[in-house]
């Protein structure tokens, strides 16, 4: 399955939520995304299930387009998107980064688990800031970011 997309609106804000899979196909759908969206547009990820090569390559030619004269806001980046932007800084170009998912998993009990940072709230301001201790949410105990504190947040 390809990507699709879902638009909302609230006030001056457009949402796009993106579902399934960033591939080849996605050549053909994210340009018509240039006529169907206005000047403040929140991109929602939660819902993407993979991207690829040719995904990424997709949106990024999308993106350049895209960003001219718009407001652009990333919302609930998976972990997936998440590498994607630190190794491509592109693949973000001048969107604000709204929330991002980590994963965590506990030392303790072993439960595998997602945990959204939100700007503003308990996102770090700087890479140094660190994540600050997550709870398991099944025995309470600290779980552990999969990936190091220091390279999820590289892109801050
Ligand atoms: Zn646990």
């Amino acid at each position: 399955m390809g990507v699709s997309g879902q638009i909302s609106k609230t006030g001056e804000w457009e949402k796009l939520t993106l579902f399934g899979d960033i591939n080849e196909d996605a050549d053909v759908y994210f340009p018509t995304l240039l006529a169907a969206l206005g000047k403040n547009v929140i991109v929602n990820f939660r819902e993407v299930s993979s991207i690829n090569s040719c995904g990424v390559r997709a949106w990024i030619t999308f993106l350049r387009e895209f960003e001219v004269s718009r407001s652009i806001v990333f919302e609930e980046c998976t972990p997936d998107i998440i590498s994607q932007i630190n190794m491509i800084p592109n693949f973000r170009g001048k969107s604000t980064m709204n929330s991002v998912y980590a994963s965590y998993t506990c030392q303790n009990c072993g439960h595998a688990q997602n945990h959204l940072f939100t700007k503003g709230q308990n996102m770090p301001a700087s890479v140094g800031e660190g994540a600050g201790e997550v709870p398991c949410k099944k025995c309470g105990k600290p779980s552990e970011m999969d990936e190091l504190e220091e390279e999820f947040f590289a892109w801050l």
